[in-house]
């Protein structure tokens, strides 16, 4: 069965002004989309077609004749995960066993804030910043264009796309102030638990 674009969980205007709808509109609706037709074109007829996204990100990682299926299942597991992990009036703290959590891994749930948007801001070029599990521990991290950090034995929890396709639109160059608002107002933390839940 070919991939599918799942659908946003949250109308296109429901994150403005934060992201505009204009902003999911091609963000969803043509490079999402983009990288599900291009995967389909990639395994149609070959023995990888009935297999999972993450079976294929996994085992396509690293093998340079298979990087246009790498590319474009990772980029079509990853931008699911991102919209997921936003949600209208999100953002700020999370509470309970995750908060506990982010606290006692980076010492505040303020120096978490810190270190997720100084990872995130400091990606050279086109990738993504996470909040990951390594070995039990909450960590950040960050990784470059299509790469995903189950490739590197670490479980993703939450990620902001840093591609300029993702807030150029909106914040043109300024992608601190785009990292600081997907913070502020848009982490689904409910996501996040629920992906530190079932690790
Ligand atoms: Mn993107």
């Amino acid at each position: 069965m070919a991939f599918e674009l799942p659908a946003l969980p949250y109308a296109e205007d429901a994150l403005e002004p934060h992201i505009s709808a204009r902003t999911l509109q091609f963000h969803h609706g043509k490079h999402h989309n983009t990288y599900v037709t291009n995967l389909n074109k990639a395994v149609d007829g070959t023995d990888m077609a009935n297999k999972s996204l993450e079976e294929l990100i996994k085992e396509t990682a690293g093998d340079s004749s298979k990087t246009p299926v790498f590319n474009n299942a990772a980029q079509t597991w990853n931008h699911t995960f991102y919209f997921n992990g936003m949600a209208p009036n999100g953002g700020g703290k999370p509470s309970g066993d995750l908060l506990n959590r982010i606290e006692q891994a980076f010492g505040s749930f303020d120096k978490f804030v810190e270190e997720f948007k100084t990872t995130a801001v400091g990606q050279f070029g086109s990738g993504w910043g996470w909040l990951v599990l390594d070995n039990g521990q909450l960590k950040c991290t960050r990784t470059p264009n299509a790469d995903n950090p189950m490739v590197h034995g670490q479980t993703p929890l939450l990620t902001v796309d840093v591609w300029e396709h993702a807030y150029y639109l909106d914040y043109q160059n300024r992608r601190p102030d785009y990292v600081q608002a997907f913070l502020d107002n848009l982490v689904n933390w409910d996501f996040v638990a629920r992906n530190l839940a079932n690790a």
